[in-house]
């Protein structure tokens, strides 16, 4: 059996999920799993389709002191216990730069290209990058694409993609380029089974998970996002404060003598719904909890979905529908519900049954614009496109691709 292995590869856990490629082209998960805990607690964890866990098993800290070695564990236990041998492996990177509008087949001259990205997303990046690396290494012949959160943004105009500073800057990257990208491309492809009379019309999808972003979607392509520069801007997140004025990051620097990698460990981890609430910075406990703070930061969330669909709607010149997706906008229907309310100017009025039994369209019949739920799967996104590499090889699916 032919298989694709997904990886998604963070600072301390290597999430990675096997597919078999089944007759025409149809991509089934085998085995979900990680390794979690490198450089503290390695543990590795994995669960096949439907057969509970394979595997649960902690290492010594030395076993597994990095990225790279947790990559070496994860691939021998599927080569050896497992007898899996994929024919081709799809790595989630986080940033793709200004140039990769489409995923790219990966070889030494793209690491070193994707390695000057390193100082747009530095807290990611490296460890995107680690597994690819000991891969090439490894494997050479086996082939590894690289899909980057941010290349579905790429289509969007010249006025979306700026700041107003100068221009110098923006040559060298800084830029909003938005990310949740393979999570958006994957709602767009759904959209045309779930709701085909709206996917080619003005869409706004809202990913609410421990990261969290809205995309305004124009006929499948995304036209704008909350996120810009990195990963901090737009809505707060579960750490991150989202839309900040950035005279408070010159009155911490100033004011409060932080330094820059203070700083950056302080919006990245200490801020967002976490930092609001001082409860936590998962959404079920905020919805337990019976702390003033705790509602504030709800109250907090709601409020900035729906001036961001306010934002969005004007990008769009209208809304067709509205889209809730990832952990928050699938699981909680009291968030969908308050988010729905606030949505009420711009044509929203929601079914509370069908809201609270999740089902997939959430608003009345008689709603101008229809809401869904529909859950997204970045990973299967990712399988997708290294099974076309596969099929349509690399030419076809670079060719467009602009590298500076
Ligand atoms: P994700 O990053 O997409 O996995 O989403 C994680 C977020 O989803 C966390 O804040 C969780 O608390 C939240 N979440 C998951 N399930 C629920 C639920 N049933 N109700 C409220 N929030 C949930």
């Amino acid at each position: 059996m032919d298989t694709i292995l997904v990886v998604n590869a963070g600072s301390s856990s290597v999430k990675f999920q096997v597919y078999s490629i089944e007759g025409e082209g149809t991509l089934r998960r085998q085995i979900k799993g990680q390794i979690d805990g490198i450089g503290s607690r390695p543990r590795l964890r994995a669960g096949g389709a439907s057969n509970g866990p394979l595997v649960d098993r902690a290492y010594p800290i030395e076993a597994v002191p990095d990225v790279p070695a947790a990559m070496a564990v994860a691939g021998d236990w599927l080569r050896n216990e497992l007898r899996v041998t994929p024919i081709a492996v799809g790595h989630r990177v986080v940033h793709g730069g200004p140039d990769y509008s489409r995923p790219v087949v990966i070889d030494h001259g793209v690491v070193c290209r994707l390695e000057r990205f390193v100082s747009l997303a530095p807290l990611h990046q490296p460890h995107n990058l680690a597994p690819i690396r000991s891969l090439l290494a490894g494997f050479p012949t086996l082939l590894q694409v690289a899909c980057f959160d941010t290349a579905f943004h790429r289509t969007h105009e010249a006025v979306a993609d700026h700041y107003a500073i100068p221009h110098q800057l923006h040559a060298e990257g800084v830029r909003r380029y938005g990310f949740h990208g393979l999570s958006y491309e994957y709602i767009a492809r759904t959209l045309p089974n779930v709701a085909p009379d709206i996917a080619r019309g003005r869409v706004i999808v809202a990913h609410l998970g421990s990261g969290a972003s809205m995309c305004a979607l124009k006929d499948g392509r995304s036209v704008e996002s909350t996120m810009g520069f990195t990963a901090l801007d737009g809505l707060p997140m579960g750490t991150r404060p989202g839309q900040i004025d950035p005279g408070v990051v010159l009155y911490l620097i100033s004011e409060k003598g932080m330094s820059a990698t203070r700083v950056q460990d302080f919006l990245y981890r200490e801020c967002g719904l976490k930092g609001l609430s001082g409860v936590s910075n998962d959404m079920r406990e905020l919805e337990a909890s019976t702390e003033s703070h705790a509602r504030l930061a709800i109250d907090y969330f709601v409020y900035r979905i729906g001036l961001s669909a306010g934002m969005l709607a004007a990008a769009l010149q209208g809304l067709d529908a509205f889209v809730f997706t990832a952990g928050i906008g699938e699981n909680s229907a009291s968030i969908r519900a308050r988010v729905a309310e606030q949505l009420g100017w711009l044509g929203v009025t929601l079914d509370a049954d069908e809201n609270a039994r999740h089902s997939r369209l959430i608003s009345q019949p008689g709603s101008r614009v229809p809401v869904y739920v529909v859950p997204t799967d970045e990973e299967l996104m990712i399988a997708r496109h290294t099974l076309a590499m596969l099929v349509n090889g690399p030419s076809l699916n670079t060719r467009s691709e602009r590298v500076s």
